[in-house]
């Protein structure tokens, strides 16, 4: 394996562009008090309440300073009303976050319901059928929001890809007085395979695949995919997301062309589990393949890029 020194990497950052600013680091926030490491994704843990402040002074230590939290509740129900309570994990999370670190961390939360509700599903389903109500599940996205921007949070991204969930959340935020709270939309949230390690060890424990092509917008047309961002830039999104990364450059550069605001891309955890896998059995070295992949996401037009191997990374970087 090859060893290059510092001044290797340092040129990496400023010929590709690239410096710890770049980078969003992803935080599961557990209401259990386990501090647990996620078996499918060494090297990343479910992090207890009372382990949040040690873990975030490692990821300022690091240098980044921007975080998105996920949060893993105790208990779930049919209407996912954990993820509106006022000492819900991630509310409690952010009041603490904002206590100790202030303005050295910014915050984005993830808005969803998938990981409150009893079906993992990103939507609440109608009384009667098996279908994901549209508009009662963006009203609770609303809600949500609402309450993450009580408890301080600096930007909430609504990832549900429910159809008017940026209009009505930017309304609610208004309404309350909350308009300086930025909305990034995980706009191009395609319907993939690599959410899996992520799905089945954080949100809903089960080793099967939860269908969501009805919402998740299908790869294989980039025109639609256009579309979905050109409207939650329209309903006032302050900041778009693709997701998958590594199989979205040409959307990438495709969306960079007419998006005037920023565009985030998401390393997602079947991806960061692939290379971990590769790089754990000698097939290449990791820090030179990520490297790699973060240039050509910058390249093609990324300017934040969520990870979760931030914070090995950033070692590389300015
Ligand atoms: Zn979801």
């Amino acid at each position: 394996m090859i060893h290059y020194d510092d001044d290797y990497y340092y040129e990496f950052s400023k010929k590709s562009n690239l410096t710890k600013n770049n980078l969003i680091f992803p935080l599961f926030v557990d209401e259990s008090n386990k501090f647990q490491e996620l078996n499918v994704m060494p090297g990343i843990f479910k992090v207890p309440y009372n382990k949040i402040i040690q873990t975030l002074e490692e990821v300022v230590e690091s240098g980044v300073h921007s975080i998105i939290l996920f949060g893993i509740p105790r208990l779930r129900n049919s209407m996912g009303t954990a993820a509106i309570s006022k000492n819900g994990i991630v509310q409690k999370s952010l009041k603490l976050i904002k206590s100790n670190f202030g303005n050295k961390i910014s915050t984005i939360t993830d808005v969803c319901i998938c990981q409150y509700n009893d079906t993992g599903h990103c939507g609440l389903f109608k009384k009667t059928k098996k279908v994901v109500d549209n508009d009662l599940t963006i009203e609770l996205l609303s809600n949500i929001a609402l309450s993450h921007a009580i408890a301080g949070v600096d930007i909430v991204a609504p990832s549900s890809m429910m159809d008017g969930q940026v209009k009505r959340i930017k309304e609610k935020l208004d309404i309350n007085g909350y308009n300086k709270i930025k909305i990034l939309s995980f706009s191009a949230k395609q319907s993939s395979s690599l959410y899996k390690p992520f799905r089945s060890e954080t949100f809903f424990h089960s080793t099967n695949e939860i269908d969501k092509s009805t919402y998740q917008v299908p790869y294989h047309n980039p025109r639609e995919i256009q579309r979905e961002i050109e409207n939650d830039i329209h309903e006032g999104s302050n900041m778009v997301m693709i997701k998958p990364a590594m199989s979205s450059l040409d959307l990438i550069y495709r969306i960079k062309k007419i998006c005037t605001i920023p565009l985030v891309v998401q390393i997602v955890s079947g991806e960061y589990s692939m290379i971990k896998a590769a790089s754990t059995i000698g097939l290449f070295d990791e820090t030179m393949y990520i490297l790699n992949l973060i240039s050509a996401l910058k390249r093609s037009g990324a300017d934040k890029i969520i990870t979760y191997s931030s914070l090995h990374i950033s070692k590389f970087l300015i």
